[in-house]
């Protein structure tokens, strides 16, 4: 990892430390921070004779050998200065809550739009909506692209962004052009390397954000942070981490509740975790002592299924989402948690 002295190289200054890593069969990949921009060695950057020569530049400040698996999301990275942006909200400055349904319904609109709008009323300030779904059995609802107009229909009217998964390169193209805010890998693609190359790809250079959610197979976490390092290494580095509970679940819930592992990714990266207790627990009535858990533990938000009708929805609603009154009573005690975590 390069570290210039001054927030950006000039294209002189990045054609010349490109000839020298190319010495050394590495190559040098731009991530644009707030403040600052860092270039990080892709390839090994362990030869003596390169750092040197990287070292000698007058305008390098010094060269970063973190031999971690995923050194740009690495606590000690200089992106540890980048923050992360999503409804208004700096994420680690205040509590972010993301609200909607499991899956949008293309046939019910106005359940969506109400749903919204009751959400926004409670103080979520983000949307989510399935529109492509990935399912336990092939053969239940896939999803329909139509929802997705109504996902983008209910962001204009709330003023609030969204988030929604994608499963597939082309579901990223429809997603980035309808302009989805937040997209989602969800657990079943949490190691599908070329998906994630693909996102990397299409979103560097804009300023949306990626929710990785964690495998769900006991994923290991050095595993998590690698995948989630994988999406930065293209150059956009909001990426958020999710956990959303793992396999085999604990007895009586969905997954194995997990939130408790946000003090150690947060020792080890310096990205932002929003926890799902929806899929976590799995269950509509555990949802709130999940999410306050999460809180206590250290996440920076959640990310949680709802719905003004939960029975009457598609997906997982059913017996998972809240409504949004219960969400509102939720939102009130996680920030009192909130609060309690900052005094
Ligand atoms: C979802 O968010 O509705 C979903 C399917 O999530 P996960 O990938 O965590 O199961
Ligand atoms: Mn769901």
């Amino acid at each position: 990892m390069i570290i210039p002295k001054s927030p950006k190289l000039t294209d002189a200054q990045v054609k010349e430390i490109h000839s020298i890593v190319e010495d050394f069969a590495c190559s040098i990949q731009v991530i644009e921070g707030a403040g600052q921009n860092v270039y990080a060695i892709v390839g090994d950057e362990r030869h003596e004779l390169m750092i040197n020569r990287l070292e000698g530049l007058e305008y390098v400040d010094r060269v970063d050998t973190i031999q971690s698996p995923h050194k740009l999301l690495d606590i000690r990275s200089e992106l540890k200065h980048h923050r992360v942006l999503f409804g208004g909200v700096e994420l680690g400055k205040e509590l972010l809550l993301i609200g909607g349904h499991c899956t949008v319904d293309p046939n019910e609109p106005n359940k969506f739009f109400e749903t919204a709008d009751a959400l926004k009323d409670v103080g979520v300030q983000a949307l989510r909506g399935g529109v492509w779904k990935p399912r336990t059995n092939p053969y239940s609802y896939q999803g329909d692209v139509k929802a997705l107009d109504i996902l983008m229909e209910a962001s204009r009217r709330t003023g609030l962004p969204v988030n929604a998964e994608v499963m597939e390169e082309q579901h990223l193209d429809i997603a980035l052009d309808a302009g989805v805010h937040m997209l989602q890998v969800g657990t079943r693609n949490a190691l599908n390397y070329s998906l994630l190359r693909q996102i990397g790809k299409k979103i560097s250079g804009r300023d949306t954000v990626v929710l990785l959610k964690r495998g769900r197979h006991l994923g290991p976490v050095n595993e998590f942070i690698s995948a989630a390092e994988y999406i930065v290494n293209f150059g956009n580095p909001n990426v958020i981490l999710c956990p959303r509970g793992t396999l085999p679940g604990l007895e009586g819930y969905r997954n194995h509740p997990d939130e408790s592992i946000t003090p150690l990714l947060k020792e080890k990266t310096w990205a932002p975790v929003v926890v799902d207790p929806s899929h976590s627990v799995g269950k509509s009535t555990y949802v709130e002592a999940c999410s306050m858990a999460a809180v206590a533990y250290g996440a920076d938000g959640l990310c949680i299924e709802s719905n003004i009708d939960p029975m009457g929805g598609l997906g997982d609603d059913p017996k998972q989402a809240i409504t949004p009154e219960a969400f509102g009573r939720l939102a009130k005690k996680c920030r009192a948690i909130w609060d309690l975590r900052r005094s």
